[in-house]
């Protein structure tokens, strides 16, 4: 190459919940046209398979469990994009609903990188509707909260209101909620909402493992423990996930 190099583009692209049908026609364009695709394992092993081994970066998990640090990857995407690539930074559901792509968007723009976001389908809908359960429904609820279960155990206090979520009698879509399920269940009971209020957990949606277990928010702890319920999954509490049990015969994927 001669002369100075041109600064690639970045593209914060969601992958969708895990089935490639779900992907967006612009992202699946984008996984065979960009030189490098940084990802973790969230977009499921369907659509990593798309891609070829020589243009994947995992920043996820390493060896040994830990998280690679947001930073490193903040600095990877300045770095690649400043050598000239077309830089895919896959992000499984959407990428800025609990995924950071918030912090990237501001890393790229500080550092002068043109970025487009591309947005993605959330398994926060996707995952309970994949499930049989709508997040709202005209005839029980008109909200619908997305909350993460995942709580900072450095904070003294919790960054999420149950008791406020509780009040306001819509759905409730927990990401990142398996580890906690007992505090945040017990909090909601606390707050006063009724024990028997159905809520259902939707592991792995549209991949082609997925499970869904169902319960109420007394039982969904002992459910989950029963059918060791895993990571990624999402939980969804409120009248909405009772549907399910309706519409369950006609749907696949349990
Ligand atoms: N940006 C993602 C969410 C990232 S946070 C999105 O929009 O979907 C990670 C959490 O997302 C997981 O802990 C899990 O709660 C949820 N999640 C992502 N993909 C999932 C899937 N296919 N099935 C169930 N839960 C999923």
């Amino acid at each position: 190459m001669s002369g100075q190099t041109a600064v690639g583009k970045v593209y914060l692209v969601g992958s969708g919940p895990g089935d490639p049908e779900l992907l967006t026609v612009k992202a699946r364009r984008l996984l065979d046209e960009a030189d490098v695709v940084l990802h973790d394992k969230l977009p499921g092993p369907e659509i990593l398979d798309l891609i070829p081994e020589d243009r994947r970066e995992d920043v996820g998990k390493r060896a040994g469990g830990e998280w690679t640090p947001q930073e490193y990857t903040n600095a990877r995407l300045v770095e690649l994009a400043q050598e000239g690539n077309t830089v895919v930074r896959l992000k499984g559901g959407d990428p800025t609903v609990f995924g950071r792509g918030g912090e990237e968007m501001v890393t790229l723009a500080e550092n002068e990188i043109p970025f487009e976001v591309v947005p993605g389908i959330t398994s926060a809908i996707a995952g309970p509707e994949v499930a049989g359960i709508p997040v709202t429904h005209r005839d029980h609820v008109s909200s619908v909260s997305f909350v993460t279960g995942h709580e900072d155990p450095t904070k003294d206090e919790s960054a999420v209101d149950w008791g406020a979520l509780a009040a306001t009698g819509g759905t409730i879509v927990v990401l990142m909620g398996v580890g906690k399920l007992p505090d945040y269940t017990a909090a909601l009971h606390e707050a006063g909402m009724d024990p028997e209020t159905p809520v259902a957990l939707v592991e792995r949606a549209t991949w082609p493992d997925q499970r869904v277990a169902t319960g109420t928010l007394e039982t969904i702890v002992d459910v989950r423990d029963a059918k060791d319920i895993e990571p990624p999954a999402i939980t969804v509490i409120g009248t909405v996930a009772g549907q399910r049990a309706r519409v369950v015969e006609f749907l696949e994927g349990d």
